[in-house]
């Protein structure tokens, strides 16, 4: 395939994902992005503004990694050029209207057991808010295609006592969870399946459910390629205890919305910001780094760091050519190609949960809020096939399953898969992925250092991750251009 050929193809997946709507339905997703920072930094008639110089780093994608490593690079003093491809900022995070609400399309839920996130949340003065789905005050669960009410109190100690079975003898696999390397002896279980894993042990079928109703949610993809070790350090993250780790990922989330903490960090970070630049080709030896975006306009700078989706890697010719792992693990991409689709209501529902296991489209169903006259549910779930999730029949007809009786108002959803910037959801690694290609993943190359959720260390696939990668690539960058490095 020629460059031109994958252009065109981003382009037409790119006028796809626009649409920004489900079905053909109003949605109104109003953009909270583009900031004034933004305008005020990119020229008036969208030209490269290279000074003489060059610049000392720059930066592509303006996601939570990439906004981190600016604002870290611009406190020690550098002149930073951030590159971002879509027009607007946040990435696989973003903050929009819909159903005339304030709502996070991608990243949202956030907790003080996630360090790094909740370090900038504190640092500048946000609120957090939360979902009442997350303490849900009834819950079903589907099991043989027969809808059963569950205690949600049960159905929490069931995945508490599921998961341990599931973990078995390596739930103390990650005894630094935040520092996996410390000891990789886990890497020689990778070669086992979530899926698999499930067959090796004996759960009643109830407990079954719920914790593959859990896992198909975590992952957002296929239990058949999704690696089990993933699971377990995510487990390991919340000290072995589901009640943290669902707190963790369900419950609390930024009341003024991912964007602000976005914002924030660019304009601290006073880094030059240009959006809608999607960068072509990254050039590099040991004096520097030219990299040029499609528009044909050609940056110079000492260093870069690249914080872009593991899954788009391979989109950006590089020279010298990226390592063998990098290259195979964007090939391969992550598990993530989910969903989170948003539905509206009639009625209080009030919290609810639903679950179901592998094999269905749609794993859980869950309050966001309830008002008198309408409730907005998550459905999340990943396309099994014969299911396309912006078919607006097959949908209902799923939900349908999970939320018996409810009128459908309104529906939203996102393609994050077919986003040409994104390629996926979240980042969980497929079998095999962490010990073939985990070690190059990471590595700097020459004067390129590698920064995004996908290659942390401790809550990968996370905003939290993000934000601790873009903190490493701030360190890493400085160091390299002081020579340190
Ligand atoms: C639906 C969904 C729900 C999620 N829920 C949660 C949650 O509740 N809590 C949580 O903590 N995390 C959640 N996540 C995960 C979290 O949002 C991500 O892990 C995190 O935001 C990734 O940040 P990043 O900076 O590493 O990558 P990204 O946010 O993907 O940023 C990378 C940037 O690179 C840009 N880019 C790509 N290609 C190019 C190019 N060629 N040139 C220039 N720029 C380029 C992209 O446009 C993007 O802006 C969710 C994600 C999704 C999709």
């Amino acid at each position: 395939m020629s460059i031109d050929d994958k252009e065109n193809e981003k382009k037409s997946a790119l006028q796809l994902s626009r649409r920004h709507t489900l079905f053909g339905m109003a949605l109104g997703a109003t953009t909270l992005a583009a900031s004034s920072l933004v305008r005020a930094a990119t020229s008036d008639n969208g030209a490269a503004t290279l000074p003489k110089d060059g610049y000392d780093v720059i930066i592509i994608g303006a996601g939570m990694a990439g906004a981190t490593a600016a604002r870290e690079l611009g406190a020690r003093g550098k002149k930073c050029l951030v590159l971002e491809a879509r027009n607007r900022l946040g990435g696989r995070t973003w903050t929009a209207d819909i159903f005339g609400q304030q709502s996070e399309v991608g990243g949202q839920w956030v907790h003080w057991y996630q360090p790094h996130v909740w370090a900038e949340i504190k640092r500048y003065g946000l609120e957090i808010d939360e979902t009442p789905g997350a303490n849900p005050t009834y819950g079903t669960v589907l099991i043989n295609n027969k809808l059963t009410n569950i205690d949600p109190a049960d159905s929490f100690a069931r995945l508490d006592a599921g998961m341990k079975v599931f973990c078995g003898d390596l739930i103390n696999a990650f005894p630094r969870p935040y520092d996996p390397g410390f000891d990789p002896s886990f890497l020689k279980h990778d070669d086992i399946s979530i899926a698999q894993r499930l067959k090796q042990i004996n759960l009643d079928i109830t407990t079954h459910t719920i914790l593959e109703s859990f896992f198909a949610t975590a992952v957002s993809g296929s239990l058949e390629t999704a690696g089990m070790l993933d699971q377990i350090h995510w487990y390991a993250r919340a000290d072995n205890d589901m009640g943290r780790l669902l707190r963790a990922c369900t419950q609390y989330y930024i009341k003024s919305g991912t964007s602000s903490l976005i914002h924030s960090m660019l304009d601290e970070s006073k880094a030059e910001v240009k959006t809608s630049t999607p960068v072509r080709k990254v050039e590099h030896n040991a004096s520097g780094v030219i990299v040029t975006a499609e528009n044909g306009d050609v940056f110079k700078a000492s260093a870069c760091v690249v914080a872009m989706p593991m899954n788009c890697w391979n989109d950006i010719q590089w020279a010298p050519a990226l390592l063998p792992g990098k290259v195979a693990a964007s090939k391969e991409r992550h598990v993530g190609a989910g969903f989170k689709l948003k539905i509206k209501v009639k009625g209080n529902k009030g919290a609810y949960q639903s679950l179901a296991g592998a094999g269905h489209p749609v794993n859980m169903v869950y309050t966001d809020h309830f008002y008198d006259d309408h409730t907005t549910l998550f459905c999340m779930g990943y396309p099994t096939p014969g299911f396309d999730y912006n078919n607006k029949a097959l949908v209902l007809k799923e939900v349908e399953k999970l939320l018996p009786d409810a009128e459908v108002l309104d529906t939203f959803a996102y393609d994050w898969t077919n986003d040409p910037y994104s390629k996926g959801s979240w980042c969980d690694y497929k079998v095999g992925m962490w010990s073939k290609y985990g070690a190059d993943m990471r590595k700097t190359e020459g004067r390129v250092v590698f920064a995004g959720s996908d290659v942390a260390d401790g809550w990968r696939g996370f905003i939290d991750g993000a934000i601790e990668t873009g903190l490493r690539a701030g360190r890493v960058t400085a160091e390299l251009l002081s020579g340190k490095a």
